[in-house]
């Protein structure tokens, strides 16, 4: 029986969740939705000076925005600091660890002679091999993990390949610190073994931490995870992402309108690829998504390409799930809900409203026409295509919309004869309607809004036109 795959996200509570950890969460997402596995999320709030229940909440709001749910419940990972310490005396019962008594002022004399004689200034404590009859009852003292001296650590990282580290280069790191508290990389290691974690995928800032999580593994005879260490996200031009290459926050994309299956297929395709596939729904990243396709580079932001996608994905999304998606929009953005009348002539011209809107401010923007209520008032320069004789026209076309067949064909029948009547195109005749219908120059076509509004409506917006003098 094979494994059951589990990964994690792991974020540390102090700041809103940036799209390079919303990609990370991602990617562990993916991988475990893909193969039947789980998905994890441990909030790793144990700095608990930088950690705030505030970024805690900005994290679970921007993962549930973006639609990656965990299996079971958040993780605390401070909770768990008793357990962290207990696999620190587990370890020194099993003389993987010792406690050392050295001063700072000790440390620092050993560096200094270390520093002069040109040596490595990574600290061997004495204490390593100390006689613990020696030890000072009760002083206080750490407790460090007795790392191999010789040898190398490899980490098999599924993105790096072997990345090879000098064990004469990894010190006794301090587990448990003099007041008992564990340290955050036997935080880690625990947890993550605890969990049952079969694959961490993270950024690769934290490659040089595997090595140091991996002893303890090994101390402990655990198995170890798979690593992937995904590089970063970087901006535009290649540099590393600050603000000023724009929004580094999720909820900004969620604020700015951005679907959030769009906002999924740019993120997944940050780093890697599946052939020349730009678009994909969930079902494809999720059966398509391996570790072992993510880039070596660190991909660059695109935001062109993300507006593409989700164009796209807009399109693509069923009118009513549409409809929702764009009610939690405009919850987000505070405006006001709109009322069941609205939202069925949405739901009935979502099919028009979608077409080549990239974000919900562009799809609202489309459905200005059925937002606002007679009467309509037209900007200045939809205004300007209301003269006289093209009120006229509207006039003497309402009685024919009258008796009309409430069809697209039979519309541009009647709207075509009218216009012929008058010797002229009917793209001549566009702009008055647009201009009585949606009071603007630029909406969708004026059938698409007569079809949406319905007949009474329709005939009550020319009619408020023909009639209005200006
Ligand atoms: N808490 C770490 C971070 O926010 C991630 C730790 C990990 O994934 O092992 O960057």
């Amino acid at each position: 029986m094979t494994q059951q795959v589990v990964t994690r996200f792991a974020p540390s509570p102090t700041g809103f969740l940036h799209i390079g950890g919303a990609r990370t969460a991602l990617f562990n997402w993916l991988y475990a939705r893909g193969r039947g596995g789980r998905f994890l999320l441990r909030i790793e709030d144990t700095d608990r000076a930088r950690s705030t229940p505030e970024a805690t909440q900005a994290i679970l709001d921007g993962l549930a925005w973006l639609g990656l749910d965990h299996d079971g419940e958040a993780v605390s990972q401070a909770a768990r600091a008793d357990r962290h310490a207990e696999v620190a005396y587990q370890l020194l019962e099993a003389g993987e660890a010792y406690r050392c008594y050295a001063t700072q002022e000790e440390i620092e004399a050993f560096r200094e002679t270390a520093r002069a004689e040109g040596r490595s200034t990574l600290y061997q404590s004495p204490w390593r091999d100390a006689d613990p009859a020696s030890h000072p009852e009760g002083a206080p003292h750490v407790i460090r993990i007795k790392a191999p001296r010789e040898g190398t650590t490899v980490i098999a990282d599924v993105v790096q390949g072997d990345v090879t580290i000098r064990n004469d280069q990894l010190d006794d790191m301090v587990l448990l610190r003099s007041d008992g508290s564990p340290v955050y990389m036997l935080a880690v290691a625990v947890d993550d073994h605890d969990m049952g974690v079969t694959h961490v995928i993270r950024g690769d800032d934290h490659l040089n931490n595997a090595a140091r999580q991996m002893l303890i593994y090994q101390a402990m005879g655990w198995p170890l995870p798979t690593y992937a260490h995904i590089p970063l996200i970087h901006g535009p031009d290649g540099k590393k992402l600050s603000k000023r290459h724009g929004a580094l926050g999720v909820a900004e994309y969620r604020d700015m309108g951005y679907p959030a299956a769009g906002m999924r297929n740019y993120l997944a395709r940050l780093g890697w690829s599946h052939g020349d596939d730009e678009f994909f729904t969930d079902a494809q990243a999720r059966k398509w998504f391996d570790i072992t396709r993510i880039g070596k580079a660190p991909a660059r932001l695109d935001f062109k390409k993300l507006e593409n996608l989700c164009g796209q994905h807009i399109a693509a999304t069923a009118d009513a799930a549409l409809l929702h998606e764009l009610q939690g929009f405009l919850a987000v953005t505070g405006a006001p809900p709109l009322s069941d009348a609205k939202l069925a002539l949405m739901e009935r011209g979502m099919y028009c409203l979608k077409d080549r809107a990239k974000t919900f401010p562009e799809l609202l923007d489309k459905a200005a026409f059925i937002i606002t209520d007679r009467p309509i008032v037209p900007e200045e320069k939809a205004a300007a295509q209301l003269d006289n004789v093209s009120r006229r026209i509207l006039i003497e076309l309402t009685p024919q919309l009258q008796n009309a067949t409430w069809s697209r064909d039979s519309l541009e029948t009647v709207a075509n004869g009218i216009a012929e009547a008058h010797g002229m195109k009917f793209g001549k005749l566009a702009g008055p309607l647009r201009a009585a219908l949606a009071g603007r120059t630029a909406t969708p076509s004026v059938f698409d809004m007569m079809l949406v509004l319905g007949r009474k409506e329709t005939i009550a917006r020319l009619t408020d036109a023909a009639c209005d003098e200006g």
